[in-house]
């Protein structure tokens, strides 16, 4: 089965997160299986993105969530290394500023989303409005599914307008956060990467499965998809990841543009 329909989330369906294996790897055996198809990945990603802003047509969101230590930068870094920085903008979502606070939850992610031509990478996104508030019931359950509902409208008109969405929850198991936040805190170099508050996040560990669940039960569409990357081993959260990333590409069928010029009348003196 190829990568992509292993890991996606069927629209309409009701996802357990527990019937997902964290620490799949799919057809790999060892990681070293998997350098040689992530460098193509890498490579092809790099035409096709080249080629996406040649087109100008059609625009790409990457949308990446997770619990702490799950791996959204790590992914940022290892599979866009090589593509285009002037094709690709990232954008984290932090904890709202007031300005943001005073606008509906949509506004900035509306903002962020990628021009023709461009990738948008979300680290975090909207879902943090339905995941992280509705855990410390901030908002009530039935607030929550307004919202998912209001995401899912929004996504089909971006998608509409040219927008091809994707979305990744890289998923780790409590064991494998315990072991990563163990290995930064064993590091004087990794503890800028580690906060008090994933600590206390940690502590509602249930609470965000739950919250997860619901949303990528909710909110999967042939248009906006979700992925459940297995995410316990960092090598095949990577090869994964660019494979679908490939391939959605490819399927977008985009060409070069004709040129407005015909460049065999063009003589160079
Ligand atoms: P980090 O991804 O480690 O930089 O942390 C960003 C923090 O901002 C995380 O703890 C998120 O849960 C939090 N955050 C992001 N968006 C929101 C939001 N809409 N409301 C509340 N907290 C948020
Ligand atoms: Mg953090």
């Amino acid at each position: 089965m190829k990568v992509k329909s292993l890991h996606r989330v069927q629209p309409h369906t009701k996802v357990r997160l527990s019937h997902f294996p964290s620490s799949d790897t799919g057809r790999y055996k060892a990681p070293q299986e998997a350098d040689a198809d992530l460098e193509r990945h890498r490579q092809r990603l790099d035409s096709l993105q080249e080629l996406l802003a040649a087109s100008a047509q059609k625009a790409v969101l990457i949308v990446l969530q997770g619990m702490d230590t799950g791996g959204k930068d790590g992914t940022i870094r290892h599979i866009f290394t090589g593509v285009n920085p002037q094709g690709c903008d990232v954008t984290p979502f932090k904890v709202p500023t007031p300005l943001e606070a005073r606008h509906d939850f949509l506004w900035r992610a509306h903002a962020a989303v990628p021009a023709r031509g461009m990738i948008g990478i979300f680290n975090r996104s909207h879902y943090e409005d339905v995941l992280v508030v509705r855990v410390h019931k901030q908002i009530s359950d039935k607030e929550a599914h307004r919202r998912m509902d209001e995401i899912v409208k929004w996504e089909a008109m971006l998608a509409a307008n040219g927008v091809a969405i994707l979305k990744f929850f890289l998923h780790i198991s409590y064991t494998e956060q315990t072991r990563r936040l163990a290995e930064r805190l064993a590091d004087p170099d990794k503890h800028w990467k580690i906060s008090e508050s994933d600590f206390a996040e940690r502590k509602f560990w249930p609470d965000y499965q739950r919250a997860y669940e619901d949303a990528l039960s909710r909110t999967s569409r042939k248009n906006a998809p979700w992925y459940v990357i297995p995410a316990d081993h960092k090598w095949y959260r990577n090869v994964a990841i660019s494979e679908i990333l490939v391939h959605t590409f490819e399927a977008m069928k985009m060409k070069y543009p004709k040129p407005k010029f015909d460049p065999k009348k063009i003589v160079l003196d």
